[in-house]
């Protein structure tokens, strides 16, 4: 593999309409200059990695992804510290997150080097889009896709990896307020043997039509369950889940194939055991959340993910009922606050997570 190659945007953003985007950079809606590219055949594997002016893709009618979704993607942010320099949270996560999506999806792997690298390289020619304030991030959303024009269902062999990166504010907006979360008894995410451990785009296509619902009742984002197991809760539509005990227990749902393993949970468990709470990974069902709550024994819920770090969850709307939580509480807050802090580099990062770009 050759060393990327970089094609100058021939006209990029001026440093002014940078200043400007960056005063509310919003969430999702602007891009930077470049993208990162590494193109894949199924002859010749990974090839000509470059760094490109950032702009529409030329793609086949008949490219098999706009037919049979062949597609996954990954997201992670990265901060500019008060040393000037740009970190990335477990990027290697990311990596191996994205090659266990490739497989379960029949892509092909990407060695985890040439992963970090290409965002290495995008944020080295785009690092005056990294967005300082208090809580902002440039979010960069690593993508690979079936490129090959053909419609025969079977796997691709032509694939397009990239990257893209948007300057992030506050993905609910403003402070830590407690989110309102519909429970959808209508539609399920994820079954076993399902692609729902993998980070591709259909899942995320099923979840809209439940998010709509979510918002027509006045919620953030959707809670789904397993109906196959009593209603136990899986995960947020892109967030994990968990519930704080008032005898120091963290209790998450277990990994079994049809929730995705956050970055964010697996971060949240470590800082949690260091803390000397217990954490239990196990089925919890939607009655378990009830009762608890009801009787005083769940004392904080939240949900977590990359893009909001750590959001309380004030109330879950199930039809009629609604379960009330106690909003922003001890625990979560504290996690919340030692998480972001060594993202963002304030608290020392003593598991070595950060990754400087
Ligand atoms: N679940 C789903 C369905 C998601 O899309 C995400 C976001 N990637 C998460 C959980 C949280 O994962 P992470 O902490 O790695 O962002």
């Amino acid at each position: 593999m050759t060393a990327f190659q970089y094609i100058q945007h021939p006209s990029p953003t001026s440093e002014d309409q940078i200043a400007q985007i960056l005063k509310d950079p919003g969430f999702g809606t602007n891009f930077t200059d470049h993208t990162a590219v590494i193109d894949w055949t199924l002859d010749g594997g990974w090839a000509n990695p470059r760094v490109e002016a950032y702009g529409p893709i030329p793609l086949d009618p008949a490219a098999s992804v706009l037919h049979y979704g062949q597609e996954i993607f990954e997201g992670l942010k990265a901060y500019k510290h008060s040393d000037g320099g740009i970190y990335t949270f477990r990027p290697q996560a990311n990596a191996a997150r994205l090659n266990k999506s490739a497989h379960r999806m029949a892509l092909p792997a990407l060695d985890e080097n040439l992963f970090l690298e290409s965002l290495e390289q995008l944020v080295a020619v785009d690092k005056s889009w990294v967005p300082t304030g208090e809580g902002e991030a440039l979010y960069l959303r690593p993508f690979m896709f079936a490129t090959e024009a053909f419609l025969g269902v079977r796997p691709a062999q032509e694939v397009s990896y990239r990257v893209i990166a948007s300057p992030a504010g506050n993905y609910f907006g403003g402070e830590l307020k407690p989110v309102r979360i519909w429970v959808s008894r209508d539609y399920a995410r994820a079954a076993p043997g399902g692609t729902g451990d993998a980070k591709t785009g259909g899942n995320y296509a099923a979840s809209l039509l439940p998010q709509q619902q979510a918002a027509e009742n006045g919620c953030q984002q959707v809670l789904f369950l397993d109906p196959l197991h009593d209603n136990a809760i899986e995960e947020l539509g892109g967030m994990n889940v968990f519930l704080v005990t008032n005898d120091g227990r963290l209790l998450t749902p277990e990994l079994t194939g049809t929730i995705l393993e956050g970055v964010t949970r697996s971060s949240v468990i470590q800082l949690a055991k260091d803390r000397g709470l217990t954490v239990e990974e196990r089925r919890i069902t939607l009655d378990e959340w009830d009762a608890g709550v009801t009787e005083g024994t769940i004392t904080e819920v939240f949900a977590c993910g990359t893009a909001a770090v750590i959001t309380p969850i004030g109330e879950l709307v199930d039809g009629d009922k609604v379960i009330a939580s106690t909003g922003t509480g001890e625990v979560t807050q504290a996690i919340r606050e030692e998480l972001l802090g060594i993202q963002t580099g304030t608290v020392e990062d003593r598991h070595n997570w950060l990754h400087r770009l």
